[in-house]
């Protein structure tokens, strides 16, 4: 399914509409360059989810963790991964696994370890169509 937005909050939007049909245990990896709007999407779907804590770009934890809402929100931002074992350290199987829906920023770098079947979503800008404008792919 693509969707075409031509905000931030537009994008939250979304975010916000996908977070209805999530089920405990998914996972979700979330791709697009920086400035994509991965975080604006991610903010719409922890909303959605029923969180009310801010949620921004998980940069100096790999995992940010939101309780409080339909279920647990997993924030992964694997930007700074140099090293697999670092997911290996911080328990990445218990969230991936977990009961809670999992995103994961910058996925393709730990493609090898993301669940087989998993969702996907990816952003793009298109100058051509303005400052604003993203296109947003969901895969199921
Ligand atoms: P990422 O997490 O992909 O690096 P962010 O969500 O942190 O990106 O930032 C996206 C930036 O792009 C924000 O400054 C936001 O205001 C801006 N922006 C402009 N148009 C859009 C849009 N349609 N959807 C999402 N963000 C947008
Ligand atoms: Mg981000």
């Amino acid at each position: 399914m693509v969707y075409e937005t031509y905000s931030p909050e537009e994008t939250a939007q979304l975010g916000r509409k996908i977070a209805q049909e999530l089920k405990p245990g998914s996972i979700c990896a979330l791709s697009g360059e920086l400035g994509a709007g991965k975080t604006a999407l991610a903010q719409g779907i922890a909303d959605g989810l029923g969180i009310t804590e801010p949620v921004c770009s998980p940069t100096f934890t790999i995992v940010q963790v939101y309780e409080g809402g339909r279920m647990p929100f997993y924030h992964f931002d694997v930007c700074r991964i140099s090293d697999l074992e670092e997911m290996e350290e911080i328990g990445y199987e218990d969230y991936f696994y977990g009961n809670g829906f999992t995103l994961v920023e910058w996925a393709e770098l730990i493609e090898g370890l993301m669940p087989p079947g998993h969702q996907k979503i990816t952003i793009e800008k298109n100058l051509e169509k303005g400052f604003d404008y993203r296109r947003i792919c969901v895969e199921p």
